[in-house]
């Protein structure tokens, strides 16, 4: 889709040079597009860029794909396949192409519902490394948004909660809620059809599939009698805070279109999971929003996983437009409820009398500087030097490479004052 317009700020000059590259793809080894704002490009070169794209394109359409699941379907077991290198379904007359890669036998059906265990997560760093929810994560957020009512679930880039809702709607008879997977991961049209999955680049707000897919999308969003629709990201970290709330106010705007009455002066309801660290970039695009204590865990980052099993804690939140009373934390995971902030806080995170709110950002208990007039970290003390709190073997000359949370320079991530976000 679309490329992203950047700008390369160079040190003395007033104004950067801009330029566009891959909105999705951080790293150029993986997207080399590059283009100056101003460049002139050639004939020849348009020529060249189209027909790489073409040869780029995916073996088969989303389409194709489908038609390929009902054909595998009916296959008995041990003719059921999966090209492991290929990371695809194979039916019988394609065997021979993959003979020399790694395949898995006698693909069950379960196996099929469960295509976030089949597929190996992308685990390309900058671009779109796939964490998975820990099953007790997902179970949390499902039971959540059950809770608070909402029958439909628009899955931004989570393949995990997606199937754990299709996985249940196909076995529980009263189980009504149902999901659209946006993702930018095109293996999983082999296994959803176009309603349940469209191939979307969250960075860009582009649906690949065209004006149909869109669609799709918007139909989805439609909230026929009553059924309640809520929004679910878990992007990239990586990713650029600005090109995601571009995309999800567009998405938003959808939403809005849809509603007939009502939705005036309303958002859509949503859950964007991301780490603690960007609080005050959400804010900044999203002022109605509110980070959530609860602590999103998965199963394949070593570091994210939960406190209570010794591993490191995960910084990874939840940030939501709803009442923050409403997200109810699990009390036996050690949430508790603040009736003075009027919402479920970390057992760690204590109410500070001075600031006169929960301040911990990373659940444990953060201390009060009368200097700073904030809490800040437990590790943290006041500096004269520098005039803030800060690690005690701290260097007191401030950096001058940008900060990695608020784009300043002047000081690091952990320094960041728009950290302590009130
Ligand atoms: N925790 C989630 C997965 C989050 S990983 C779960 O368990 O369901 C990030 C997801 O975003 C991946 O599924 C990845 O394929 C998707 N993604 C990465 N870049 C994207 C982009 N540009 N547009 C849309 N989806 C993207
Ligand atoms: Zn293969
Ligand atoms: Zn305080
Ligand atoms: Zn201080
Ligand atoms: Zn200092």
């Amino acid at each position: 889709g679309p490329a992203l317009l950047f700008v390369k700020a160079s040190q003395g000059k007033e104004e950067g040079r801009r330029f566009y590259a891959c909105s999705a793809c951080r790293d150029r080894k993986d997207c080399n597009f590059f283009q100056w704002e101003d460049e002139k490009v050639s004939e020849t070169r348009l020529a060249a860029r189209e027909e790489y794209n073409r040869k780029h394109q995916p073996s088969f359409t989303h389409r194709q794909n489908v038609e390929r699941y009902k054909n595998f379907v009916l296959l008995p077991l041990s003719k059921r396949r999966f090209c492991q290198e290929c990371q695809q379904l194979l039916l019988p007359a394609e065997w021979e192409k993959h003979s020399d890669h790694q395949f898995l036998c006698d693909i069950s059906t379960a196996q099929l519902k469960s295509p976030s265990q089949l597929l190996c997560p992308l685990e390309n760093k900058k671009t779109n490394a796939q964490y998975l929810f820990a099953d007790r994560t997902c179970q949390f957020l499902l039971n959540l948004l059950i809770d608070l009512g909402f029958r439909r679930v628009l899955s931004v880039g989570t393949p995990r909660l997606h199937e754990m809702i299709q996985l249940k709607a196909s076995q529980e008879e009263n189980f009504k809620v149902r999901s659209l997977l946006l993702d930018i991961d095109f293996r999983y049209s082999q296994f959803y059809t176009e309603d349940e999955f469209c191939h979307y680049n969250m960075f860009n707000d582009y649906f690949f599939g065209g004006e149909a897919a869109r669609e799709t999308c918007r139909k989805f969003l439609y909230e026929d009698n009553g059924e309640r629709v809520i929004m679910v990201t878990d992007p990239p970290f990586g990713g650029l805070v600005e090109a995601l709330a571009s995309s999800f106010k567009k998405l938003m705007t959808m939403w809005k279109e849809t509603g007939k009455e009502g939705h005036d002066d309303k958002e859509m309801p949503m859950f964007w999971i991301f780490p603690y660290f960007f609080e005050s970039r959400i804010l900044d695009f999203f002022p109605s929003f509110s980070m959530m204590d609860y602590q999103v865990d998965y199963d394949n980052h070593t570091l994210y996983k939960h406190g209570k099993t010794g591993r490191r804690q995960s910084p990874v939140r939840i940030f939501t437009n709803l009442t923050p009373s409403m997200i109810v934390l699990p009390v036996e995971e050690g949430y508790r409820f603040c009736t003075i902030c009027q919402r479920y806080v970390s057992s760690g995170n204590q109410h500070c009398e001075i600031c006169n709110s929960c301040t911990s950002k990373d659940g444990r208990r953060w201390k009060h500087c009368v200097l700073c007039k904030k809490c800040v970290k437990p590790s943290w003390f006041h500096c004269n030097n520098c005039n803030c709190c800060a690690l005690q073997n701290h260097s007191c000359e401030k950096t001058d490479a940008a900060c990695f949370v608020c784009g300043k320079a002047g000081h690091k991530r952990s320094a960041c004052p728009s950290l302590s976000h009130s």
